[in-house]
């Protein structure tokens, strides 16, 4: 080609390559093509593709890196397989030659030698004829400039001398069987040494050679240099492995390593996986910049790679601020957990970027079990729950992974997701205990518990699930379905018995009072069950009663309107201030059971307990409201109470909580 034609030629192909670059959808094909092309038109000195490949990333600096990366491969690609074509081609023309000038008879063998040999000389792959026994005994020029030997010195070498430690295993059993004359070719790709040290890596094919008998003589050998290639298969493959910003094992990586470890995973062996987060990321790089946050995990990927480096430790980025190491056949637990405080340790120093000081910390879920029984899935799973308790349990902290609590937060969550189909399918029920008047021990009213007949775990108490319906914010119709059911038996009571029926009372939990609804539902259900508003009562604990803010709820007032006594429950465990009571439409208090368990038998008086109890029902009786005893389990405890003023007493010792049909009304 002509210079001009050359210049055509190259604009052609790169139009075709932005055309790619630019395109909606890429289409290797194309790209592949444009490496084709290039080897067709001879292009095939080694530094093309090096070339080709550091002007694409120069120039098109601004295009997306993946379409970058994907045209590169292609180009690669169709560059090596057109150039492996080519090979191919010409070592089957030698072949052609080299069978053919052995099975002509003497008078042809002249003219047939020569033609093998001029293409013996002039090939442009490495060439090599040897003995079975691994003699070399004639090499081309080829060979000689690609391992930078004389000819001379390539055939003072045997075999043995190009025998590598990186050698694909197969290669000497492959070879073997070809010098035994079980196989005709084998084909293989096989690094070599260049006599100034560095390694070249060939596409090598080695035929055997017969002689008259069938027996194998000689062995021709093909070389071609693709060591560009290997190089950068190489690259390609670190860069689809690691991670660009900090350069470190990127998941792929680590879920392979993994992967291979739980495959041959045998005996014994343990693994442990560290799972790292940076505390407080997403602030420093909103606040700070993209920029400062890039170099921030650049130093944290550095302190992390140089103080972690044991052997069989991988650290890796998982993405984002999140990273992992992997510790391969862990020793113990005390092993990796060190391992993880080594880390929080480097991650604590403060960072200097972009003129700031950046304190930072870093949570870290600890993971360390046998590899035996278990999955990729499995453990980054453990691995992922342990974080969030380090990062739930405060940040700047590690935690081990307990199987025995992930097992109860699995429950939990479980519990917590059916609650709703429960509720419809009816599995929740109410049990009611007396409130008994301690002057004359007559049932003055009765408190509704729920419970759940839970279908796997039987009859499930409130604190099983009462605060995960708080959370999840079932508690408000689980909560106006108790008050329903609670009205609804109250009224049945009152109309079978009306002057001994008892009291009703009804807790409601802190989420109910937060939302709009509860006055109107209170007010709705009274309707609909015909219960006079004065036999219901309320029980709110102190933080139901009191605000986020410190002020009493709104709601509070406006159900207090409405005509039911109001209690405030579990009194003496919350803030205990008398000082809110006094200007609040409080009715009465119910006494903590742990205050009631302080009243020792007489032998063993706790004064202090005692004095405490006695203080709450004075100030509570100043106030003008009633007191009420819970948990109360002894006679004991019965009569230091009366003793004491108290007016009512909840408990055991009267009666457990128990269907409607259980409470006696005489
Ligand atoms: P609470 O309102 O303080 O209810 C009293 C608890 O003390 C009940 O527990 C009752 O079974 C228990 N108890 C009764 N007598 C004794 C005794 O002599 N000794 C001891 N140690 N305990 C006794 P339960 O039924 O497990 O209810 C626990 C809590 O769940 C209740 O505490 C209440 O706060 C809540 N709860 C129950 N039902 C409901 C409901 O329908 N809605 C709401 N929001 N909370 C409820
Ligand atoms: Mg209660
Ligand atoms: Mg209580």
């Amino acid at each position: 080609m002509s210079g001009l034609e050359v210049q055509d030629f190259l604009t052609s192909l790169s139009t075709r390559i932005i055309h790619a670059l630019t395109a909606e959808v890429f289409d290797p094909a194309d790209v592949r093509e444009v490496g084709a092309t290039l080897v067709a038109a001879h292009f095939t000195e080694p530094t093309t593709v090096e070339r080709t490949m550091a002007v694409l990333s120069e120039q098109f600096g601004n295009a997306p890196a993946r379409r970058i990366a994907q045209i590169q491969g292609a180009l690669a690609a169709g560059y090596a397989l057109a150039l492996r074509d080519r090979v191919l081609e010409e070592q089957e023309e030698i072949r052609t030659a080299a069978l053919w000038s052995q099975a002509r008879a003497e008078e042809g063998r002249r003219v047939s030698d020569a033609r093998f040999r001029a293409i013996f000389a002039g090939a442009a792959i490495g060439m090599s004829v040897s003995t079975v026994d691994g003699r070399v005994v004639e090499v081309n020029q080829a060979l000689c400039d690609m391992l930078g030997y004389t000819a001379d010195e390539l055939l003072a070498m045997t075999f043995e001398d190009f025998v590598l430690p990186d050698d694909p295993p197969s290669a000497a059993e492959l070879f073997a069987d070809l010098f035994a004359g079980q196989r005709e070719q084998v084909r293989i790709e096989k690094p070599y040494i260049h006599k100034d040290g560095h390694r070249v890596w060939t596409d090598l094919v080695a035929s055997v050679i017969r002689d008259d008998e069938d027996r194998p003589r000689w062995l021709v050998a093909m070389f071609e240099d693709i060591t560009e290639r290997h190089l950068l298969q190489v690259r390609l493959r670190h860069q689809a492995l690691h991670d660009p910003l900090t350069q470190l094992p990127n998941r792929t990586l680590f879920f392979d390593r993994l992967a291979a470890l739980l495959e041959d995973a045998s005996g014994d062996a343990r693994v442990g996986v560290c799972y790292l987060d940076v505390d407080g990321f997403k602030v420093i790089n909103d606040t700070l910049g993209h920029d400062v946050g890039d170099q921030l995990l650049q130093t944290v990927a550095r302190r992390l790679a140089r103080s972690i480096n044991g052997e069989g430790q991988l650290v890796a980025r998982m993405g984002g601020d999140e990273f992992v190491v992997l510790i391969e056949n862990s020793a113990s637990t005390e092993q990796v957990v060190s391992v993880a405080e080594k880390a929080l340790d480097t991650v604590r120093a403060p960072v200097h970027v972009g003129g700031h000081e950046i304190s930072i910390s870093a949570s870290i879920g600890v993971v360390e079990q046998p590899l035996q029984g278990t999955s990729t899935g499995e453990l980054m799973k453990a691995a992922d729950t342990t974080l969030y308790w380090a990062k739930a349990d405060g940040r700047n902290r590690l935690a081990l992974f307990d199987a025995d609590r992930h097992a109860r937060e699995v429950t939990r969550y479980e519990l917590s997701a059916s609650m709703p189909a429960a509720l419809e399918r009816r599995e929740f029920f109410v049990e009611y205990q007396p409130l008994v008047r301690l002057s004359d021990a007559r049932i003055m009213g009765v408190e509704a518990l729920v419970r759940w007949r839970h279908p796997r775990f039987g009859v499930l108490g409130p604190d099983a699930f009462i605060g995960m319906a708080e959370e999840t914010g079932l508690i408000v119709p689980l909560g106006r379905w108790v008050l329903h059911e609670a009205c609804k038996q109250a009224a049945e009571w009152h109309r079978t018995a009306p002057d001994k029926a008892p009291l009703m009372s009804v807790n409601l939990a802190v989420r109910q009072m937060r939302d709009r609804t509860i006055v109107r539902d209170v007010k709705a259900i009274l309707e609909q069950t015909g219960l006079a508003p004065e036999r219901l009562q309320l029980e709110l604990t102190e933080s139901a009663v009191m605000g986020t803010g410190g002020e009493p709820t709104e709601a509070l007032k406006a159900l207090a309107e409405l005509g039911p006594r109001i209690a405030i429950d579990d009194f003496g465990t919350g803030y205990s201030n008398f000082a809110y009571l006094r200007h609040l439409p409080v009715h009465s208090l119910k006494l903590a059971g742990s205050f009631v368990a302080g009243l020792r038998p007489p032998e063993r008086p706790d004064p202090v307990d005692e004095q405490i109890v006695a203080a709450v029902i004075g100030l509570a009786h100043t106030l003008k409201l009633s007191v009420t005893a819970e948990g109360v389990e002894t006679a004991e405890q019965a009569s230091r109470l009366q003793a004491l003023g108290c007016d009512t007493a909840q408990g055991w010792y009267y009666a457990s909580p128990g269907p409607a049909s259980a409470i006696n009304l005489d």
